[in-house]
């Protein structure tokens, strides 16, 4: 039995993984999902996680305000804020109003017409740390021309991209867009540039590990509950997933994030917590924890 008392806990926590899906997005999604109002998208968007979720403020400085309050609650440092995709208004205010507290990403579909000019510009006006890219759902593969300029923007400016591969997108994901592999010539051809895969990739644990063994600079994001393990043909816990990427690689390609949305829920503590016992159950020294919980991503942010 493991003495939780002699339990490590890290010193600052940095989340990788916290979308602020804010009202006007929410409208947004509702349209383009099918739903008539950003009600019926927020209760779907509930049911699906067994949770009972509430509309975004209208006023995107409150929702900014409600996030920082609950990432103070729970001692959380600093965290990746996911605007809605192509919209910068999330960051806009984050890079002007508490810059020190948020990384900001930019979620980008390729597919929409203004999506480059819409990062070029957010970068040179706020300040862009990185970007997250969607294949299953956006129908693209991570190799095709279309994603060609994205790459080589990030390249050039040091920005970090984290994919979404494997399940877990709603019914309209495309499973031929989502394995790991076809991020393999881009890690190949872009070795300045570091990848990060969302939830361990999704249920593409596999492909994970052996895009790790190629390629250096590929990270495994842990965010989410990880259900996709429940989708495995064999028995997997969440312990098994840690240690499997720290037999291979250590504990230097794993980076903490809990994949939050919206309230009440909040910042999801839980997920904290269960990644923290899997670690200290693994008996990861302290320097190996602030690894993970923030060391390892603070390293990967570009410093602007
Ligand atoms: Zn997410």
């Amino acid at each position: 039995m493991i003495n939780v008392d002699n339990w490590h806990t890290p010193k600052k926590i940095y989340d990788a993984h916290l979308h602020v899906f804010n009202y006007k997005g929410m409208v947004t999604r509702a349209k383009r999902l099918g739903f008539e109002t950003p009600e019926e998208i927020v209760s779907y968007m509930g049911d699906r996680v067994g949770s009972n979720f509430v509309i975004p403020p209208k006023d995107d400085n409150a929702l900014l305000l409600l996030w920082i309050d609950e990432l103070q609650k729970n001692n959380v440092d600093k965290a990746i804020i996911l605007p809605d995709w192509n919209s910068t208004d999330i960051i806009e205010i984050a890079s002007k109003e508490y810059p020190d507290l948020f990384f900001r990403y930019m979620m980008i579909n390729p597919h929409e017409e203004k999506a480059l000019d819409t990062l070029r510009t957010a970068y040179s006006k706020f300040g862009v740390h990185g970007i997250k890219l969607y294949p299953p759902l956006h129908y693209y593969h991570a190799y095709d021309e279309i994603v060609m300029p994205f790459y080589e923007f990030c390249d050039d400016h040091k920005l970090p991209i984290t994919f979404h591969m494997g399940i877990s997108v709603g019914n309209k994901a495309d499973m031929r867009y989502m394995n790991p592999s076809d991020v393999s010539p881009i890690a190949r051809d872009f070795p300045k540039l570091n990848f990060l895969f969302a939830h361990f990739a999704t249920g593409y644990l596999r492909e994970l590990l052996f895009l790790m063994y190629h390629c250096n600079n590929v990270y495994a994001e842990s965010s989410s509950s990880n259900k996709w393990i429940h989708y495995l043909p064999e028995s997997l816990e969440l312990k098994d997933v840690f240690e499997k990427i720290i037999k291979v690689k250590g504990t230097e390609k794993i980076v903490f994030g809990t994949d939050s949305t919206l309230f009440p829920r909040g910042w999801r503590r839980g997920i904290y917590e269960r990644q923290l016992a899997v670690c200290n159950e693994l008996g990861l020294t302290q320097e190996q924890i602030d690894g993970i919980f923030y060391k390892n991503l603070e390293k990967l942010m570009p410093k602007i």
